[in-house]
């Protein structure tokens, strides 16, 4: 049976959700850990009831990172194999699977060819705060850098530096999306492609792969989206995200932002951590497996 011949939530809408994966799905304690399987049978329970209910993480991670980390954390693994989507490397990679099949990369970012990828590079090498991550962190569209010697006070400005930075330089063509989080990690992405732009199109796929025939009345109903993320680099997906989930260990900087940009309604700081967090926030807003 597809998944929304059943049960639906009030709305009529399908439910999608995009988690962070580290420090959100997942944290460092055994606490954790027990949150994280607990969200995976209250995700089971609702597949299991064919509910249009649709997940996957969202993390900064490439894929063979994810995939690393999958093999290594047994009770990620098993969430991770029963998601609809994965969404990786800061939202440059998704991939998608069906019933009953295995992950296949879809075609993404779209229509962009040519970012400035390596003149941005030599660039952003020549400033003495940056260092290059390992070239298994890196992908065509990823660029990405350990930040140090910044202090904490200058965080808020620095992305403003950087943008001049690369203006200065001849560089503003191509001015690129600058994702900077926990005062130590700068993602450098093609303008339009993030944890958000990416969420947004898993989510089409997902539902109009699903939403097929005239068996499922849910299929004309746009979905309603709920991220969670603890970091600033979850603020692009959780400001496209209808709904955002906070967990009660995100950064304090992130909880700044939420409350600088998101509207009370349309976010919910959790008191529990982690996965814990994400289970208080989907019930919160109304999620009836939760
Ligand atoms: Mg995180």
């Amino acid at each position: 049976m597809l998944r929304g011949m059943q049960v639906r939530n009030e709305s009529n809408r399908p439910w999608i959700f995009g988690w962070d994966v580290d420090g959100t799905m997942r944290g460092k304690d055994a606490a954790a850990n027990a949150a994280l399987a607990k969200l995976h049978q209250t995700i089971a329970r609702a597949q299991a009831d064919c509910a249009p209910v649709f997940f996957g993480p969202v993390t900064g991670r490439v894929r063979a990172s994810l995939k690393k980390l999958a093999e290594e954390d047994l009770t990620l693994g098993a969430i991770l194999r029963a998601a609809d989507f994965k969404i990786t490397g800061v939202g440059t990679e998704i991939a998608l699977r069906g019933p009953g099949e295995a992950f296949k990369p879809v075609a993404w970012p779209l229509r962009i060819k040519e970012w400035g990828r390596l003149q941005l590079e030599n660039a952003l090498c020549e400033r003495p705060e940056l260092h290059p991550q390992p070239a298994y962190a890196q992908n065509p569209y990823k660029l990405s850098f350990d930040v140090t010697g910044i202090p904490e006070e200058h965080h808020a400005t620095y992305l403003h530096e950087l943008d001049d930075y690369l203006g200065g330089k001849g560089l503003d063509e191509f001015r690129p999306h600058l994702v900077y989080s926990s005062g130590r990690n700068l993602d450098v992405l093609p303008r339009e492609v993030h944890k958000g732009t990416a969420l947004w199109h898993a989510a089409n796929l997902v539902t109009s792969r699903f939403a097929i025939g005239e068996a499922e009345p849910w299929r004309h109903d746009y979905p309603l989206l709920v991220a969670a993320g603890d970091s600033t680099n979850d603020c692009d997906m959780l400001a496209a995200a209808d709904r955002a989930i906070l967990p009660g260990n995100a950064d304090e900087s992130l909880v700044q932002w939420a409350a600088d940009h998101l509207s009370p309604a349309r976010y919910h700081l959790a008191e529990g951590h982690c996965a814990e967090g994400i289970m208080e926030g989907m019930a919160h807003f109304g999620f009836p497996y939760a």
